[in-house]
């Protein structure tokens, strides 16, 4: 179990203090928010798929070589991960607007939330000191593989990834700056659509009240194998 107070408490997790140096505890709640947190609500079990949903993808990734904050599950709703500098920096990859693009579009947002996640261009990144010109080829090198890896991944289950949002940080081993994939991939921070029916699997349900948004979270999970009710049942 999580210690009581959390070091930060966000839109959609809570942050502890991890049992070793350099770990923090990611606590996924319910609560949902869109429009800059204008708009706020719960969706009722989210917490506990999007921390199995983001277990699963990253576990993946970095078995593919792709670095990661996560270290390792603990409970329904939290896991373990590596403690890092996050590069406020909302890296967005876009795969369709309208139509299939040629090739993925990516693009940065800073991560403030009293400027409401405002675009920034890439000099911007430079002249702020938000991130140098290597780490900024680093992580667009990393966004495309990881973009490339879930699109394939969703669509064997079905599921087109029209767009994802992803979050970096930076650590150091010794003298080495380490930049790894953070914070979450799961219907809150990807657009799914389900391939046949375009119908949305992802948190645009909650943004425009279409309604059903718990069961579009479920459905996700229970694509990619990961309700209960999908594993093989275990007689004693
Ligand atoms: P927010 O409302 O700020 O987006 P969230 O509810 O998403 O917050 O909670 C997670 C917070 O923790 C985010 O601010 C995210 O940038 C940060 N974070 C994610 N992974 C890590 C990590 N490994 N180390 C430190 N901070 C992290
Ligand atoms: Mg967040």
């Amino acid at each position: 179990m999580s210690p009581k107070t959390p070091i930060y408490e966000g839109k959609a997790k809570k942050l502890f203090e991890g049992p070793e140096p350099g770990t923090l505890i990611q606590h996924f709640k319910d609560d949902a928010t869109a429009f800059n947190a204008k708009k706020k609500g719960t969706i009722a079990g989210k917490g506990i798929i999007n921390n199995k949903i983001s277990e699963f993808l990253m576990t993946r990734l970095n078995d593919m070589g792709i670095p990661t904050h996560f270290i390792r599950g603990l409970n329904m709703r939290e896991q373990l991960v590596r403690a890092v500098d996050i590069v406020p920096l909302e890296v967005i990859i876009r795969n369709y607007e309208g139509e299939a693009l040629g090739s993925p579009l990516i693009e940065f947002c800073l991560k403030d939330d009293r400027l409401g996640d405002p675009f920034i261009a890439e000099d911007h990144v430079f002249a702020f000191g938000i991130a140098a010109p290597e780490e900024l080829d680093e992580i667009r090198h990393y966004a495309l593989r990881i973009n490339d890896f879930l699109s394939g991944l969703f669509y064997g289950h079905g599921i087109r990834l029209i767009d994802l949002k992803l979050e970096f940080g930076r650590f150091y081993e010794g003298e080495t700056e380490i930049i790894v994939l953070a914070d979450e991939i799961s219907p809150d921070t990807c657009r799914l659509w389900d391939i046949v029916t375009n119908d949305k699997l992802d948190k645009d349900r909650f943004r425009r009240d279409l309604g059903g948004e718990a069961e579009a979270y479920q459905e996700v999970a229970r694509r990619l194998g990961l309700t209960p009710e999908d594993e093989p049942e275990v007689l004693n």
